[in-house]
């Protein structure tokens, strides 16, 4: 079998280097950087001007004018518990195992008087319940003893809490505090990346990009128009593209 030997960089600027000229194999095998990339734009979808953006969000506002989480809670401390409840679970989980719960601990110092053990009890149908009741119990008592029993109103105290991430931080202060935060989970990264609305490989990053292009008037609900979007109509599997309302708009 025949060597194959590449030619070596030059080690100085004034040393040039005599290009081998390359069969048509190979050529052909190794595309030039340009045309790679020319090809990689010809797939890459074209961004959302900001007229298409507004127009989307008319069209979810216009369809469902004070959308609702469906994560079922009394008050910001119950909303917290929720979220922290969340993570990896459906919210028609949470919510039939909170609903008895809220019932009966509705207050950090409800929950702590009911223990983990009992606390344990009440979510056991929610994956990763032994974690999370630890998590619910430690958080309630940090309220306490931090934040006067009281749900922190900033990302960074929220984020401090255990069990409690930037995503249950940016749902609290959107839903408890009415801020303009996107909160990014699972349907809301999907819907953001199909739709090429704002891709991002990774939560934050799409989080940042959606914050860039959505206009301050819709950004209250707008994580929520999204999640149901997800949720109901661009389906992970399926999408329901025959009955979605931004189809023309849809890369
Ligand atoms: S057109 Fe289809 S893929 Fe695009 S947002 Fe609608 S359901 Fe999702």
């Amino acid at each position: 079998m025949a060597k194959i030997t590449r030619p070596q960089r030059a080690s100085t600027s004034n040393v040039r280097s005599v290009p081998k000229k390359k069969s048509a194999k190979t050529a052909k095998a190794r595309p030039k950087p340009a045309a790679k990339q020319a090809a990689k734009r010809a797939t890459k979808p074209k961004p959302w001007t900001a007229e298409e953006v507004y127009e989307a969000f008319s069209r979810f506002r216009k369809a469902n004018p004070e959308p609702k989480g469906e994560l079922e809670h009394l008050n910001p401390y119950t909303l917290l518990v929720a979220v922290v409840l969340s993570a990896q679970a459906t919210d028609a989980g949470v919510n039939k195992a909170t609903r008895a719960l809220f019932a009966i601990a509705d207050t950090p110092a409800k929950m702590i008087a009911l223990g983990e053990d009992t606390v344990r009890d009440y979510i056991k149908t929610i994956g990763l319940y032994r974690n999370k009741a630890k998590n619910v119990i430690a958080l309630s008592e940090k309220l306490i003893a931090e934040f006067g029993g009281e749900v922190p109103r900033t990302r960074t105290e929220l984020e401090s809490l255990p069990g409690a991430g930037r995503k249950t931080a940016n749902v609290v202060l959107n839903m408890a505090f009415g801020e303009h935060t996107m909160a990014v989970d699972t349907h809301v990264f999907r819907v953001g990346n199909r739709t090429a609305l704002a891709p991002g490989k990774t939560p934050l990053e799409l989080e940042l990009g959606l914050e860039k292009v959505i206009p301050s008037e819709f950004m209250l609900h707008a994580h929520h128009w999204l999640i149901l979007h997800g949720r109901y109509t661009c389906l992970a599997r399926s999408p329901r593209c025959e009955v979605c309302l931004i189809n023309d708009l849809c890369r």
